[in-house]
């Protein structure tokens, strides 16, 4: 019993000690005093041997106790001390507005989206309107409705990603987005449709399953293949330059009648060399397609042939890209390389 007493005469002792230590090396030390191999505690445990098998139960137990509630209480005064440590040295020290910054990256447009901005932004010049509409298209939508039916040739160029058992499928173009603005509102109508289309086609340097279109539709009362040809070479100029010329070349796509494709002037060789690899030494670099809307598109979105007519064109974004920046390869868009994409 009488080792209990001095047991809690020490622990007594301890905690004074404890409360006058102000600093964390005074409290380091008196912790190694307490627990350290030639501590309190470490000379009490040897004291043990000597005991009565009862009195060494019950002292052992008393010794355990007051060893934890010791180690607790030099826990919580480290911590506190830390604290206020920590404090003083906030608010004692100054920063230093003068040290250099960490770097700091700004991210950079992409050069796709830039190209779509500039192209929508030239359109909404001219009173066009930008619509958007889903990814994943009824076969209606995207084929039946643009006059091409079933078994029309014009689907093995446009071969698509079906979702299975549904009547769905990944558009092929955003033609569909014009075919729900003609069922839903009608004429005047002048809107663009940029979005992402899909095609199972193999990927090189020109192909893609995956890219980027902006078509476009007006309709109205007395709309002229001239006004199709006024609005493509105002678009043309706007986007290449004003010495830009313009070439409109009879073609065939099913939604349109006439159709045309439209060639430009080359950019890189101003026309001017025979062993241009852009232009291949034709002066001409095929830009887009379009066309007046074929009769049948409109009867199949109950606006009449009779009373008006439009016209419709589709620009690939890559294909304006690559042109604008010089780029040979269509990959390099997808890849997400610092290196190529941090140059525009
Ligand atoms: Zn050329």
């Amino acid at each position: 019993m009488e080792k209990i007493y001095r047991l809690n005469d020490l622990e007594k002792k301890i905690i004074e000690t404890l409360e006058k230590t102000n600093d964390l090396t005074a409290l380091e030390e008196l912790r190694k005093e307490t627990f350290g191999k030639k501590g309190i505690f470490n000379q009490a445990l040897e004291d043990l041997k000597n005991l009565a098998p009862l009195e060494k139960q019950q002292f052992g137990k008393a010794l355990n106790l007051t060893k934890e509630k010791i180690d607790l209480l030099i826990k919580e005064k480290t911590l506190k001390l830390e604290e206020t440590k920590l404090e003083q040295t906030l608010t004692q020290k100054k920063p230093d507005w003068t040290l250099p910054s960490l770097p700091f990256y700004l991210g950079k447009t992409h050069p796709l989206t830039l190209v779509l901005d500039e192209v929508l932004k030239i359109f909404s010049e001219i009173g066009f309107s930008s619509v958007h509409g889903p990814e994943i298209e009824t076969d209606e939508n995207n084929f039946g409705a643009l006059n091409i039916p079933e078994e029309h040739p014009a689907r093995d160029m446009h071969d698509t990603f079906y979702i299975a058992g549904e009547n769905l499928l990944l558009r092929t173009h955003t033609s569909p987005v014009q075919i729900r603005v003609m069922k839903k509102q009608s004429p005047p109508i002048r809107i663009v449709a940029p979005g992402r289309v899909f095609r199972h086609e193999a990927i090189d340097a020109t192909h893609s399953a995956v890219f980027h279109q902006v078509e476009g539709l007006a309709v109205d009362e007395n709309i002229s293949f001239a006004d199709l040809k006024g609005t493509l070479e105002f678009f043309n100029k706007k986007l290449f330059g004003k010495e830009i010329k313009s070439r409109f070349r009879p073609s065939y796509f099913p939604f349109v009648e006439p159709g045309a494709e439209i060639d430009i002037s080359c950019t890189i060789c101003k026309s001017q060399k025979s062993n241009c690899p852009v232009c291949k030494g034709t002066g001409w670099i095929e830009m887009l397609g379009a066309g007046m809307v074929h009769p049948n598109v409109f009867k199949a979105v109950n606006i009449d042939p009779n009373q008006y007519t439009g016209f419709a064109f589709g620009i690939g974004i890559e294909r304006i890209a690559m042109l604008k920046y010089g780029i040979s390869d269509m990959r390099l868009f997808y890849e997400n390389h610092i290196a190529f994409l941090s140059q525009f």
